[in-house]
């Protein structure tokens, strides 16, 4: 038969919590059991005058609205305020009853300016701490990571910032570089800035993609569940491996555990990363890159002898140290004498030169160790590669997919920083929420297991007892 409904009703009254209206698993039900912002008024204190002005509103009030948005993916404040109007488990989640006034979108813009970013970043550790607690996080093995994050900038808002441009301008440049300008040919000098986000910079993924405005988020992420150890956000240029000895630092500290095993990929693959990780007990699980091939004597010829600090080539000569500096090693170079009448003298040296210069890098011994251990690497080592790939960018995708993170929502490091937060936040507390799940479900079936083992003991000593229908009950 056609069904109707009715359409027009006058009036909802419900009495009690509008909580029963919600279903339990909507994730907003199921992360109010496991979140607790009882320590956040504390925290925000010193941000209000204590005894002037208007009341603002509840801390835990604005970060619940703030925490419900990242959640449901709606992360701009305006569209958040909107569907708060209408959504009754953001209303409950955030402690507003049917009637009650929400208020204006501009007052989570106010808060956010006032808490400041390091606040947001409390609000993030504590969901840390809680998943440690609830030992669904060791800190023990971990996986760090980084990511593009589009800045919020148009194309439109690009410029060159070129300083031998302005030179030429004024007159100050050499001929070559005026003649440059005047031609319209760029150089490595060129660089292209973010007017209206200067924060963020010019990066990419890839070789074959072009450069955006973003910004980069590095994230350290737990092995046992995928919690989110530590995030931080740097400019889209940084390089990552820059950035991973301070993330572990502060991984540890957070988690309150030493790391033993930290997994990361190629990009990370520097002698300062390998001699940090060796530094502090780390077991890096991280493939070391091929090296550039250059010449046809290639370095890894060249042995360098850490005990007496002198480098050997082929053919057995000895390359010392000489007093050039760069920022990130030291040259090495043979005698003049050495390279005469040598037979490897036309593929090894430069033309025009009659010796050999090579880098060394800080920190080499470290970088050749690390490429020893990558050649013995067995099963356990390769598995745990596997798993940084799932967990990492399993991270970072469901932070973009689900929770917003493709694309900065306002501009600013400290705007990002707050974004890439509470996005990190929501995700360790759907962890937590997801664990309690489990924990709930397993006590059930042992319940129900133990009731089967009482009915079966009962019907053993009853005779007949009928077990299907005890399971049942
Ligand atoms: S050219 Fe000089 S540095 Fe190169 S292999 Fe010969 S002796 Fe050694």
């Amino acid at each position: 038969m056609l069904g109707r409904k009715e359409r027009g009703q006058l009036g909802l009254f419900i009495t009690g919590s509008l909580r029963q209206l919600i279903p339990d698993e909507h994730v907003l039900a199921r992360v109010d059991r496991v979140l607790d912002l009882s320590w956040l008024p504390g925290e925000v204190g010193d941000a209000y005058c204590a005894d002037n002005g208007r009341p603002g509103i509840d801390p835990e009030v604005a970060a619940r609205l703030m925490l419900a948005g990242f959640l449901l993916g709606i992360v701009h404040d305006r569209r958040l305020m909107r569907e708060a109007q209408v959504n009754l488990a953001i209303r409950w989640f955030a402690g507003y009853g049917l009637h009650e006034a929400l208020p204006d979108h501009s007052s989570l813009t106010r808060i956010r300016q006032r808490w400041g970013a390091e606040r947001f970043r409390r609000i993030f550790e504590r969901t840390v701490m809680a998943c440690v607690d609830a030992g669904i996080a060791k800190g023990e093995v971990v996986h760090v990571d980084a990511s593009l994050i589009r800045a919020d900038v148009s194309w439109e808002s690009l410029a060159v910032r070129h300083v031998e441009a302005v030179e030429a301008e004024s007159g100050d440049a050499g001929p070559e570089a005026q003649a440059q300008h005047r031609n319209g040919r760029q150089t490595g000098k060129y660089k292209k800035v973010c007017t209206t986000d200067p924060d963020a910079s010019m990066a990419t993924n890839g070789r074959n993609w072009r450069l955006e405005p973003s910004y980069k988020q590095h994230g350290v992420v737990d092995e046992l569940c995928g919690v989110v150890l530590d995030v931080e956000v740097t400019a889209g240029e940084t390089n990552e491996g820059q950035e991973l000895l301070a993330r572990l630092d502060a991984a540890a500290r957070i988690a309150g555990s030493a790391i033993k095993v930290a997994t990361a990929d190629a990009g990370y693959a520097y002698a300062k990363v390998f001699a940090g990780l060796e530094a502090r007990e780390i077991a890096a699980i991280i493939p070391t890159k091929a090296e550039p091939i250059r010449s046809k004597v290639p370095l890894r010829r060249f042995r360098y002898d850490a005990r007496h600090d002198h480098v050997t080539c082929p053919r057995g000569k000895i390359l010392r140290p000489n007093k050039a500096r760069i920022s990130h090693g030291r040259f090495f170079a043979s005698k003049a004498r050495d390279c005469k009448g040598c037979d490897l003298a036309a593929i090894c040296l430069s033309p025009s030169r009659v010796t050999k210069a090579l880098v060394i890098v800080h920190d080499y011994p470290a970088l050749l160790r690390a490429r020893r251990r990558r050649e013995r690497w067995g099963e356990e080592e390769n598995r745990l590669y596997q798993r940084h790939r799932w967990r990492s960018e399993g991270f970072h995708g469901e932070a973009k997919t689900w929770h917003g993170l493709a694309r900065a929502v306002r501009r600013g490091l400290g705007n990002m920083k707050i974004q890439a937060y509470l996005t990190a936040a929501v995700i360790n507390l759907k962890r937590l929420a997801a664990a309690l799940l489990a924990t709930i479900h397993a006590i059930g079936r042992a319940l129900i297991a133990g009731r089967r083992q009482s009915a079966a003991h009962h019907g053993r000593r009853a005779g007949g007892f009928d077990l299907r229908s005890a399971a049942a009950a």
